[in-house]
């Protein structure tokens, strides 16, 4: 097992597994999975660090393969031709005038190419597909994920099939006809369209790139990591804000900083803060509970919108681990913090990274950011992907006969 790039290890019963052996859960752990509880057998993505730290790798030598040393791809010609990842990070001194005794960042990742973070994942998991032959690759989506899967595949000439509940918003639904992919709308929940995408790739033999389901899509989001620690000049930052969901962002942000840990290249982790929406927590509320209990969601924010966390075992695990925080927020919360956001930086999020945004704020306010500490909130999508959650902001005035004095009675 040990010549291979990379091996699976299962979350759960932490069997290995060659990377010819599976492609999604672990086969044992998958045999007593329920349809009303979190997955178990949901595959980490081992790398042979020790072989690395022989070959005295840096990071700046991994960098310069563009990490391909811990991916799990053959070459990095199998990837778009887009701009994936390498997004802005903005350091922010003030809010609403008033200096900040710590260091904000804010990284943007609306940036990528349709626009969310999702791209990170959806890139690997279509230059794997493309390495084993696979041209159709389906996807369960409650909007994002659809979308980005879309317009990857888009550019790589491959089949997409996306598999939504009708009630995804309009402007990922736009985007994936767009991009030029199938599009299937299912009645009923993410739950329904997620098993339905199961099928099919039974069925069908596509490739499937459901998160925490496909093991890729934690390898693709970890890259955020690579780049925060170059961001702030090669150190830990001392806190993330994620918005966490069904568990799967987190996870690879705790991947990406475990890879670095592991190959000696940092001594510690960040501490990661999970900020679910009080209306969606189901993974924050059930980490100490032994028995796993869902509230139906109801959140704003809907691409954090959860009944049931696909990767809540690996999120709970990274989290104990390595002493993870977390926070619950109110969806009044996410909207104030959205405009507070928008206001201040320039920066137009959706609600679930407005939902990160308000985790800081609310640390802020209890004042337990230390002085001159590196604090990042991952702004994981662009606030046009859903304008409906922003519209108790919006006042848009009547129109005017253009004269100046009308105009001056409009002037704040
Ligand atoms: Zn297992």
């Amino acid at each position: 097992m040990n010549n291979n790039k990379y091996h699976y290890q299962c979350t759960n019963c932490n069997t290995q597994f060659n990377e010819s052996e599976v492609t999604y859960l672990c086969p044992n752990c998958n045999k007593s999975n329920s349809p009303i509880l979190p997955p178990k057998g949901v595959l980490k993505t081992i790398y042979n660090y020790q072989k690395l730290i022989n070959e005295k790798t840096s990071f700046s030598k991994l960098k310069q393969n563009i990490f391909l040393d811990l991916l799990p791809i053959n070459s990095l010609e199998s990837l778009p031709n887009l701009k994936i990842g390498n997004t802005p990070l903005y350091s922010i001194d003030k809010i609403n005038n008033s200096k900040l005794n710590f260091n904000l960042f804010l990284k943007d990742d609306s940036q990528n190419p349709t626009y969310s973070f999702k791209d990170r994942a959806s890139a690997i998991v279509s230059a794997y597909a493309k390495e084993k032959g696979f041209n159709t690759i389906v996807t369960a989506s409650t909007g994002n994920a659809g979308s980005s899967l879309a317009g990857i595949c888009a550019a790589q000439n491959q089949k997409a099939i996306i598999i939504v509940p009708e009630s995804a918003p309009i402007a990922k639904l736009t985007q994936i006809l767009m991009y030029g992919a199938t599009i299937i709308p299912v009645k009923g929940t993410y739950d329904d369209a997620f098993d339905l995408s199961i099928k099919s790739t039974e069925e069908f033999g596509w490739y499937n790139r459901n998160t925490a389901f496909n093991p890729l899509t934690i390898e693709g989001k970890k890259t955020v990591a690579f780049e925060l620690f170059e961001q702030i000049n090669f150190t830990v930052p001392d806190r993330i804000f994620v918005p966490v969901g069904d568990g799967v962002i987190i996870s690879g942000v705790y991947k990406g900083f475990e890879d670095l840990l592991k190959l000696q290249i940092i001594d510690h982790m960040p501490i990661i803060v999970a900020v679910q929406a009080k209306k969606s927590n189901n993974l924050v509320r059930n980490i100490e509970n032994s028995e796993f209990e869902k509230e139906l969601s109801s959140t704003i924010a809907d691409s954090i919108s959860v009944d049931i966390p696909r990767n809540f075992f690996m999120a709970k695990q990274y989290l104990e681990k390595y002493n993870g925080e977390h926070i619950s927020i109110s969806d009044e919360e996410i909207i104030t913090a959205s405009q507070i956001l928008s206001t201040n930086t320039g920066l137009f999020a959706e609600p679930a990274a407005a939902a990160a945004f308000a985790g800081l704020l609310a640390y802020k306010s209890k004042n337990k950011l230390s002085d001159n500490s590196n604090n990042i909130v991952l702004l994981t999508g662009s606030g046009l992907k859903d304008l409906k959650a922003v519209n108790s902001l919006l006042n848009i005035p009547e129109a005017i006969d253009p004269t100046i004095n009308n105009l001056k009675d409009l002037l704040p």
